[in-house]
């Protein structure tokens, strides 16, 4: 039976860069994974460049029931923390938007830094393991796998939460808090496409593709700038995504799709130097024409001049366009989500150390407790600081 003083199940984002940072302060670690290669959610992420983390990176942009929970780890192994180790790696990085920095050029250079960081602290991986079962006695945690069983004074669950399935996501980790008594919260599919009902799915059908800047809003008043896609399945890009995080089925959503342009203004600027313009074609200035033909068809714009164009069809023409109300039918869920919301309750942690109050020698780090970010590199770094935080207890640091 090998012997370790941690192991971590998980070698996803956090499971590697816990192993790293303990193996490096002395620890002899063990990672395990279920799939045959280490990493596999970073390898697809951020389009295959990996949006490893954010510049504002702050407490307000994660999503927890105690959203205090996050700011310890976060405050002490920070996004400049994670960008300094991605330079002496001799990655070349950029800024997208928004302060989201992504690999120049591939997501697998996070990967191959991650395991000569794990090399460097002689971490032993095993991929293609199975958990089958967990004991704690005096000396630790017997770890039961397929072909032999491990001991360890410490056990780290990192195995992530249930999106994307088809990478590995499994509910082990609620399993594991739940064998220990730990409260696991409900958890949903965040940072996801919208869905839409029939028959204006049908309706918005053409628009398919299309995408225009927007401002969302959820029925909570949080609201997002950023653009938003149609899809033959329903709405998506960064604002839906964004928003779909504080979105409860059956409520409404509102989206302003012109928040840069006062519509009253250019409405009567333009009505005054071309009273026989069409009104499609003034839009047509600021929005997408695919978009104003579609709205044209349902209705929605009246097929007039300007000059013809009176104050009620105005101003329910600004409340079509700058306060359409959507009803999402539902969301594609886990299987195109990009993060699992709730999960392992945080009141059951310690937030310095990521350890089980209850549970001495229990840690859970990264998507798997109950702390989602934004879209755009904040759940990496949430990844990073929990593992971060972890690996220093595990080292007795
Ligand atoms: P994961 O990285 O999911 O790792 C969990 C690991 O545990 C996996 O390797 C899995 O195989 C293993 N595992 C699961 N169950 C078991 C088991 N029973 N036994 C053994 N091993 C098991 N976030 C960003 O910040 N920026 C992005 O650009 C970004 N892009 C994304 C793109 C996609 C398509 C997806 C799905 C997510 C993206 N995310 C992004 C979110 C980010 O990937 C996750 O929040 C992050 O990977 C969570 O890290 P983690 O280590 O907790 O879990």
């Amino acid at each position: 039976m090998g012997k370790f003083d941690a192991v971590i199940i998980g070698a996803g984002a956090a499971g590697m860069f816990c192993a790293a940072m303990a193996g490096q302060a002395g620890s002899r670690v063990l990672l395990i994974d279920n799939g045959k290669k280490p990493g596999r959610k970073i390898l697809m992420s951020g389009g295959g460049r990996c949006n490893f983390t954010n510049l504002y990176i702050e407490p307000a942009a994660y999503l927890s029931q105690n959203p205090h929970f996050c700011k310890s780890a976060l405050a002490r192994y920070t996004q400049w923390d994670f960008i300094d180790m991605v330079s002496k790696h001799g990655i070349a990085w950029h800024e997208k938007t928004l302060g989201q920095l992504f690999c120049d050029d591939s997501a697998q250079q996070i990967v191959d830094m991650l395991v000569a960081e794990c090399e460097k602290g002689q971490v032993i991986t095993r991929l293609r393991s199975e958990v089958l079962g967990i004991e704690r006695d005096e000396n630790g945690y017997a770890i039961q796998l397929n072909g032999d069983t491990v001991q360890a004074a410490k056990l780290v669950i990192a195995t992530g939460g249930l999106s994307m399935p088809g990478l590995g996501a499994t509910p082990f980790g609620y399993k594991i808090a739940e064998q220990f008594g730990l409260k696991v919260l409900p958890t949903r599919a965040g940072l996801v496409p919208f869905t839409l009902h029939k028959p204006l799915l049908e309706q918005l059908q053409v628009l398919s593709g299309v995408s225009v800047p927007s401002v969302i809003t959820a029925e909570n008043g949080v609201s997002f700038r950023e653009s938003l896609l149609f899809t033959h399945r329903g709405l998506s890009g960064p604002a839906v995504l964004q928003l779909s995080s504080y979105w409860q089925p059956g409520e409404f959503v509102s989206v302003n799709l012109l928040p840069d342009t006062d519509l009253d203004e250019l409405l009567n600027e333009q009505r005054n130097a071309h009273p026989n313009q069409s009104l499609k074609n003034t839009l047509g200035m600021v929005l997408p024409k695919r978009l104003v033909e579609c709205l044209q068809q349902l209705g929605q714009i009246p097929d007039v001049t300007l000059k013809q164009l009176n104050t009620r069809q105005q101003s329910e023409l600004t409340d079509t366009l700058q306060n359409w109300r959507v009803q999402p039918n539902g969301t594609e869920g886990y299987r195109t989500a990009e993060v699992t919301l709730g999960g392992v309750d945080t009141k059951e942690l310690s937030s310095r150390t990521m350890e089980a109050r209850n549970v001495p020698g229990l840690y859970f780090i990264g998507e798997v407790m109950d702390v989602s970010g934004w879209l755009g590199g904040y759940n990496f770094q949430w990844a990073w600081s929990s593992a971060w935080a972890c690996a220093q207890d595990l080292a007795g640091e």
